[in-house]
């Protein structure tokens, strides 16, 4: 087999592997090399078998609600959750999605090559005792957990690891207030374990808009996690079946801790005698199309933490597809990604929050808020409400940002992000006819703005 492409891909997750069969659509011949498991972290250690293990917890949720909706004869004694069935039953299933993607690659004609690579220079990649040469260079390595903030960090489970267990942990220490922790708060507190959650800042979710972030923090108490903000990380100490966590708290035994303090980008070894240029967090700089400092050698994905999130990475690579051989022109607009958190219940966030849109314009901005209780909680005592907020300018009537927490928020939000994204306005909402009984329509019946606030552009 010739070792010459058109391309050759480090990294076979979400973007690599876009990248890839987008190109061979064009006729480009393609390599892709992995040293891990095809499919990335997305399809096999985060949002797929993380989704999986969300239903989990809210499998359960709904059977402690079932005798409120009229169900009867059921288990007279507590149920409980077995991690390790169902880690074995993702498994089987991560398994079978691998092989499709492998399918997908091959099916494509895409050279799969199995090993570390190594960036030799512009055209050169080593991998293993063969060196592959490419005309372009795509480098998609994806990230990894950060591991060396403060002694003992290394020691703790990293969301790889939660997603193994084959036992559940009683009581669960979690690190951070980012995606990744506050999303496996509430999986494993709907598992029925003790959760405690730290982290530094006064609320958690950094970077969303506040309200979201304080109703944030009063659903994670309703549903018992134990909450200790302002957390300052000093050491963890490992003890037989236990860890110790010392903060500006005290100090707290656990069963299990999980370090969801962020992740890094993936460039260890990659780069022997040749590298592009490298940001303070070690990610790749690329420009506004994914091209690095070396003419003809790009990378997306969250190597260069731009927005990491997965359908970002597949947008990334497919650009550069259709660029390179398909004369296109493509960017990504960074600016528009909707995204969700899968909490309990769920966020959904697209465009700008409040202080954010403050900072944008100089007209009013009008704030729209709705907070109630979906139907479903009609029956249920322990009722979280749903909450919506709209901010919208009052000169252009665009809407600058929509932020969302409710049952099937993600879902609500992906829809609501082609309406964002083909610049809909508030006067396009109040003509649109509400699907009823949903509460998605409140999008469509928010009448009279709760706030104006002063947009203070600098
Ligand atoms: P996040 O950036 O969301 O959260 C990192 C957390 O670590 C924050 O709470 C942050 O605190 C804290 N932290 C970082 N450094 C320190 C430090 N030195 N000391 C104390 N605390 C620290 O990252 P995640 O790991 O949760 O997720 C990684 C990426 O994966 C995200 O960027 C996200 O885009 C993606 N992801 C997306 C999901 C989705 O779409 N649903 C799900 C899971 C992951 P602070 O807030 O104070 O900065």
């Amino acid at each position: 087999m010739s070792l010459n492409f058109d391309l050759i891909v480090i990294g076979g997750g979400s973007g690599g592997v876009a990248c890839a069969r987008r190109s061979t659509e064009y006729g480009a011949s393609v390599a892709l090399i992995e040293s891990d498991r095809l499919g990335g972290t997305c399809v096999i250690r985060g949002c797929v078998p993380k989704k999986l293990m969300m239903y989990a917890g809210e499998i359960g949720k709904t059977l402690s609600i079932a005798s409120s909706f009229g169900w009867t004869n059921l288990p007279t004694h507590a149920i409980q959750h077995d991690l390790g069935k169902w880690t074995k039953r993702k498994n089987v299933e991560i398994d079978r999605l691998e092989k499709i993607y492998e399918k997908l690659l091959t099916d494509s004609n895409v050279n799969i090559f199995r090993g570390k690579a190594h960036l030799l220079d512009k055209n050169s990649i080593q991998v293993g005792d063969k060196t592959l040469t490419g005309k372009k260079v795509l480098i998609a390595s994806g990230g990894r957990p950060e591991t060396s903030l403060f002694p003992g960090l290394e020691k703790t489970l990293t969301s790889d690891d939660i997603l193994n267990l084959s036992d559940t942990p009683k009581t669960l220490g979690i690190l951070g207030s980012g995606y990744i922790a506050t999303e496996f708060a509430c999986i494993m507190a709907n598992l029925g374990v003790d959760v405690n959650l730290f982290y530094r800042a006064e609320y958690p979710l950094r970077n969303f808009d506040q309200e979201i972030r304080i109703k944030m923090e009063a659903n994670l108490k309703t549903l018992g996690i134990k909450l200790f903000p302002k957390s300052n990380f000093i050491e963890i100490e490992r003890k037989n079946e236990s860890f110790k966590l010392h903060t500006n708290h005290g100090h707290q035994e656990f069963n299990l801790i999980l370090n969801a303090l962020g992740r890094k980008p993936n460039t260890e070894n990659l780069f022997k005698s040749c590298s592009p240029k490298l940001g303070e967090s070690g990610e790749i700089l690329v420009d506004s199309y994914s091209e690095t400092s070396i003419p003809g050698v790009f990378a997306v994905g969250d190597v260069t933490d731009r927005v990491n999130l997965t359908p970002v990475a597949i947008a990334e690579g497919r650009a550069v597809a259709e660029n390179l051989f398909n004369k296109k022109n493509y960017k990504v607009n960074h600016s528009e990604v909707a995204s969700a958190v899968f909490t309990s219940p769920q966020i959904g966030v697209v465009g700008l929050t409040e202080e954010e849109a403050i900072n944008c314009t100089n007209n009013k901005i009008r704030i729209y808020e709705s907070e109630f209780n979906p139907l479903k909680n009609a029956f249920i005592e322990k009722k979280v409400k749903s909450y919506f907020k709209l901010l919208v300018d009052d000169q252009t009537e665009a809407i600058l940002g929509a932020h969302i927490i409710g049952d099937d928020a993600a879902e609500t939000i992906q829809t609501l992000a082609v309406a964002f994204h083909c610049g809909l306005k508030k006067t396009d909402f109040d003509k649109t006819i509400a699907v009823h009984p949903t509460s998605a329509e409140e999008l469509v019946l928010m009448r009279k703005p709760s706030r104006i606030v002063q947009g203070k552009k600098c």
